[in-house]
């Protein structure tokens, strides 16, 4: 069984802490599985394509994503590490907890990252576009970094053009 965990936005200190490694025990810890499960559930239910562990109160190193993407499964990196990042590119962004706003930020186009799965297993992956885009957004949160310290042009939807972006991002929103 899985339950909503509550997400914390911006001024809560959690999002601004160094998240803590993850140990191989603590991986095997049910509480720490049930943790897996739960932002899970908290992310397809905000909707979100990915969340940090810091976004729910925990100031652990790890994320779950799913981007939506039929030929990807969705994934929990623990401990990740970007072993390639590759090709700058602007990007909307937005992020569930800096509710309703979105910015332009530059980021990596391609990465490949490292790190456990659940089992405690070592994984690899790699990919483009929004995947990329979600792999450095959580990996920043575990930095205590928010996209809003980096982008530019951070706002509330005004046009009906620049509602519409905040739609497409609400959809990509992390
Ligand atoms: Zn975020």
């Amino acid at each position: 069984m899985a339950y909503l965990r509550a997400i914390v936005t911006d001024g809560h200190p959690t999002l601004r802490r160094v998240a803590k490694r993850v140990t191989p025990r603590e991986i095997a810890d049910p509480l720490f599985q049930q943790l897996i499960d739960d932002m899970f559930e908290t992310m397809y239910d905000a909707p979100g394509v990915g969340l940090a562990a810091p976004q729910v109160n925990v100031s652990k190193r790890l994320f779950v994503m799913d981007v939506r993407d039929d030929e990807r499964e969705p994934a929990v990196v623990i401990n990740p590490k970007l072993e390639l990042a590759e090709d700058e590119k602007e990007m909307t962004e937005g992020c569930l907890s800096v509710p309703g706003y979105v910015g332009e930020i530059t980021r990596f186009n391609r990465v490949v990252v490292t790190g456990l799965d659940r089992n405690g297993e070592k994984i690899r992956l790699e990919g483009e576009g929004l995947f990329a885009q979600c792999v450095q957004h959580e990996i920043d949160h575990l930095d205590g970094i928010l996209y809003v310290d980096k982008a530019k042009n951070v706002r509330l939807p005004k046009t009906e053009e620049e509602v519409e972006v905040a739609e497409a991002a609400a959809a990509e929103a992390y």
